[in-house]
């Protein structure tokens, strides 16, 4: 069972007594963890069912048949040979002092993305100024089955030509968008427990992964988060985890961490340890039950996974995860 208590205290902290998720739940909460960490620095349109198909619908490729309407749905992105489709900003809203969402529409107002979880798509810009174009990746945060729309949450780099082109983008602009860049593909309940370590916009991924087990009834994976951030402002879709938690109390648990944290911070600070992932994380004996998601800024997966050494190879498993007795078939990198 996995519950609130099931967090162990901070007595249990001291004698190394891991407990979490597949075990029974003792007592606990967030901030007896914190507090016992405290001192650590802690238009090219696809219908899948009406054309004369090229690409299967990914259903079909399961053997499975379409249930509801929006398994008939066409999609906008269907890779291959496809090439970017060039979509109009539809809206901008703020997020904070460097983030907003990007809505860009789809060819259709009753397309779907064609996206399957967990995947990316990347994006092209050449400025008037520039040799090459720039192409850079990004993890849509709209639901797969969303219409009309696909939503990108994006970071301003200070001379990062794409964000900083995004940011600069008006209403009714244009932005080569081309997908899908498939990730790990999630199917429901293929761990009874994921772990996920995000830094700033290395959320992303992994809210597309946690809104497909909590909106579907017959997920019941359970989910910890712990979430790295340079101050309070800078995390990213704080009201939904913080909903996602009060709605789910015994299976999503999110632990917050801060590089500058303000007055009376419940959370925890400096950098994510390995005495927080040590008494939070599933452990490694729960061997294929459980699997663990990274993704965040380069020093991130230094310290905590290694990098991974391209796109398609996730590398060797390095940093506190390795040291902590993970596998590399445990980890996910992405
Ligand atoms: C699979 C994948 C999905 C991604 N999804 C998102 C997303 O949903 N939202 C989002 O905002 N970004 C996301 N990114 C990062 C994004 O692709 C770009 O790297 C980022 O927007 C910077 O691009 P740029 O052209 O503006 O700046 P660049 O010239 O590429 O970088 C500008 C400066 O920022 C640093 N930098 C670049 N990326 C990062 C980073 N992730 N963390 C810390 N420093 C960085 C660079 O080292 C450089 O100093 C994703 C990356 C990958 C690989």
């Amino acid at each position: 069972m996995f519950a609130r208590q099931a967090f162990r205290p901070a007595a249990a902290l001291r004698h190394n007594v891991r407990r979490y998720a597949t075990e029974a739940p003792k007592g606990g909460s967030n901030a007896a963890i914190y507090a016992a960490l405290g001192g650590v620095a802690l238009g090219g349109a696809y219908y899948y069912m009406n054309s004369g198909a090229v690409t299967p619908h990914p259903l079909k490729e399961e053997g499975k048949t379409p249930k509801s309407t929006s398994e008939l749905a066409k999609v906008a992105f269907i890779g291959g040979e496809q090439g970017f489709l060039s979509l109009p900003l539809e809206s901008v809203e703020t997020i904070n002092h460097n983030t907003k969402k990007f809505r860009f529409s789809l060819p259709e107002a009753d397309m779907e993305s064609g996206l399957r979880v967990a995947s990316a798509v990347i994006t092209k810009y050449k400025g008037p100024e520039m040799e090459k174009p720039v192409i850079r990746p990004y993890t849509p945060v709209s639901d797969t089955d969303a219409k009309g729309h696909i939503d990108l949450i994006i970071k301003r780099y200070p001379n990062g030509p794409m964000s900083e082109h995004l940011h600069n983008m008006a209403v009714g602009q244009r932005l080569d968008i081309k997908g899908p860049i498939p990730k790990y593909p999630w199917a429901p309940n293929k761990h009874e427990h994921v772990a996920m370590i995000a830094g700033g916009t290395g959320i992303t991924p992994m809210y597309q992964v946690v809104k497909a087990i909590f909106k579907n009834p017959e997920d019941k994976t359970k989910v910890t988060l712990v979430f790295g951030n340079i101050s309070e402002d800078d995390i990213l879709l704080k009201h939904d985890l913080h909903e996602l938690e009060n709605t789910y109390p015994q299976r999503f648990r999110a632990f917050y961490v801060l590089d500058n944290p303000p007055e009376n911070w419940q959370g925890g600070k400096g950098h994510v340890t390995k005495e927080l992932l040590k008494t939070v994380l599933p452990e490694p004996k729960e061997g294929e039950k459980i699997k663990i998601f990274v993704c965040g800024p380069p020093g991130m997966y230094k310290a905590i996974s290694g990098g991974k050494k391209s796109p398609a190879d996730q590398g060797e498993l390095e940093g506190m995860l390795k040291e902590l007795g993970y596998s590399k078939d445990q980890v996910y990198k992405f």
